[in-house]
């Protein structure tokens, strides 16, 4: 016995007349799905090193966003710090916040 069998005629009327909505609704909520997957996998390394997989914390240093692990000490930037970084001037007033901050 295969699945067409049990499908009444009925139901073949209706799924033939809509199979257009149908097809759409089912990729709108696989859509769905691979954002909810996405986001569910973004949740698990937010603020995770990405070297040891331990716990960052973040740090602001002169207007600059830096996050440092606490495994492994490690100092990561996002996107956008190290050239907000690069933008500064003189930048030995960054460097001596981290040595005070982190060093000392
Ligand atoms: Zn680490």
């Amino acid at each position: 016995m295969n699945d067409e069998s049990n499908i009444c005629p009925r139901e073949e009327d209706f799924y033939r007349e809509n199979e257009e909505h149908l097809k759409k609704r089912r990729n709108k909520l696989n859509k769905k799905r691979e954002e909810l997957k996405a986001n569910k996998a973004k949740e698990s390394h937010w603020m995770k090193c990405p070297k040891c997989g331990d716990q960052m914390f973040e740090l602001e240093l002169l207007d600059i966003m830096i996050e440092q692990c606490e495994g492994c000490d490690g100092l990561f930037f996002d996107s956008g710090e190290l050239e907000t970084l690069l933008d500064i001037t003189d930048r030995r007033g960054f460097f001596s916040s981290i040595k005070r901050t982190l060093y000392n």
